[in-house]
């Protein structure tokens, strides 16, 4: 019954949308051309020069096993639809990269998982959030969209529409298979955003659509949803514009309505789709936040980011057929190559992720978590730690010292860091000085502090802390 309604709707829209004279043309540019296009990404952070070979290997493998995938289908006149499905799929099964299996595990130490699926003919969309059985949760929010008469479903819902459907469930241990870990062993080189995968492609028959599916960022709080599930924010398709997929920190792209923006970007002020990402990338979004892959209405391909790297690939009717870890200039066209969010691609991306780790740390602290704080901190016997004249070695020492000296939430107060200053000492190594304030009462205590931080692997670490307390005023 429900089906035949929504066919009825979906014919209804699609022939408003061709009459409306508002709508563009929708594919008189690539109409009798069997023109196709596909776009995928898999994650954007950190950078793949400090990569293992073998990781490297992985990705590239995954993401050219997943491109011909896409391609094979739409070669075959398979719709977009089809494709995004196929390739997402092939991606969650991969566990080189953070969605399905191979997800980053939240706090409690499972995978909850996100995903969202777009039709560019109607704006039809589905996704689910918050689900931690569903083996492919790509094929669950494009039941969402077919299926029922909503956008959204999370958590217990959404599995149990999962289980109605007969899609496959898996126990959520499935999830942490990644490199043999365990909900008490994370994997110590996550990256803050790294591996979430999306595709955006363009079929021969005009059709656009998008999809993106991901474990969302490590050590989330349980119920943590970011953009990938939210159509508009992570995805976006529309027939008139383009097919967009992010990948980075999904707050930002929330805030910013950053897969929406772009098709309004190319409707409101006819910008091609590369001007507008680019727009989002330089303008709008902090360096070091993420990246996008979009197809436009016309086929064609953009990827971009502002992290060191991304983990994309690309094919189309032309004979195109690439894979990528990192692109030139983030991807912008060489026009843009001196703006400035070039000259931070390098410098200002690592003094963006250490910003971000040390606003990370305050969080952690205010919301009472001294574990979490100490995430930030080298895990090993050699870290430094001078405070108000004595010497801490250790991170164990460490943790002790501050929980004694902490005991609870009210000791812990509200944390501030103020008038950060940064010092490249090296290519993995920086110096931070800055001003800490601690307000339990009318008298808040307070200080400066000198941090020297080093890359491992992906991640930075505060190898050595000095912290003055200012004497009292
Ligand atoms: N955007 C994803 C999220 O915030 C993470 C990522 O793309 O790496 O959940």
């Amino acid at each position: 019954m429900f089906r035949a309604l929504s066919l009825v709707t979906v014919v209804w829209m699609a022939s408003a949308l061709i009459e409306s004279p508002t709508a563009r043309p929708v594919h008189a540019e690539t109409a009798g051309a069997k023109r196709w296009a596909i776009v995928i990404h898999g994650g954007a952070g950190g950078d793949p020069s400090k990569w293992s070979d073998e990781k490297r290997k992985a990705r590239l493998d995954g993401l050219e096993a997943a491109l011909k995938i896409g391609r094979d289908l739409l070669v075959g006149g398979g719709s977009s639809l089809d494709a995004v499905e196929a390739v997402i799929r092939s991606l969650e099964d991969n566990a080189s990269f953070n969605a399905g299996r191979g997800a980053v595990l939240t706090q409690a130490g499972n995978a909850e998982l996100d995903a969202s699926i777009m039709d560019g003919r109607n704006r039809a969309c589905g996704a689910i959030a918050g689900v931690t059985t569903i083996k492919n949760p790509i094929m669950t929010a494009r039941l969402v969209m077919t299926d029922t008469k909503h956008v959204l479903l999370v958590g217990r819902g959404a599995e149990a529409f999962a289980a109605s459907q007969n899609v496959p469930l898996v126990d959520p241990k499935y999830f942490l298979s990644r490199r043999g870990r365990t909900p008490q062993e994370p994997d110590p080189s996550e990256h803050p955003h790294l591996g979430t995968v999306g595709c955006a492609a363009l079929d021969s028959e005009g059709n656009l659509a998008a999809g993106t599916s991901t474990g969302g960022t490590p050590k989330k709080l349980p119920g943590r949803v970011g953009d990938s599930p939210i159509v508009g924010a992570g995805t976006f398709a529309d027939n008139a514009s383009c097919a967009v997929s992010g990948t980075g920190v999904g707050e930002e792209y929330i805030r910013n309505a950053v897969a929406y923006d772009i098709a309004a970007q190319m409707l409101y002020a006819d910008r091609s789709l590369e001007t507008a990402i680019t727009e989002i990338m330089t303008e709008r979004l902090q360096p070091g936040i993420g990246g996008l892959i979009g197809v436009s209405h016309d086929g064609q391909i953009v990827m971009q980011h502002n992290t060191p790297g991304m983990s994309c690939a690309a094919a189309d009717s032309n004979g195109r057929f690439e894979t990528h870890l990192v692109l030139d200039h983030g991807g912008r066209p060489a026009a843009d190559a001196a703006k400035p969010i070039d000259a931070v691609k390098s410098a200002d991306v690592d003094e963006a992720e250490i910003r971000r780790l040390i606003g990370q740390q305050a969080d952690a602290w205010n919301a009472g978590d001294i574990d979490r704080f100490m995430d930030v901190y080298w895990n090993d016997d050699a870290l430094t730690f001078c405070s108000a004249g004595s010497v801490t070695r250790g991170w164990t020492a460490t943790l002790e010292r501050y929980k004694r000296r902490y005991p609870d939430k009210a000791t812990m107060g509200n944390l501030s860091f103020s008038d950060l200053e940064f010092l490249r000492l090296g290519d993995d190594a920086f110096q931070v000085l800055g001003v800490w304030q601690l307000t339990r009462d009318a008298t808040p205590i307070g200080g400066r502090f000198t941090l020297v931080l080093r890359r491992f692997d992906e991640a930075w670490r505060i190898v050595h802390d000095h912290t003055s307390v200012r004497d009292a005023p």
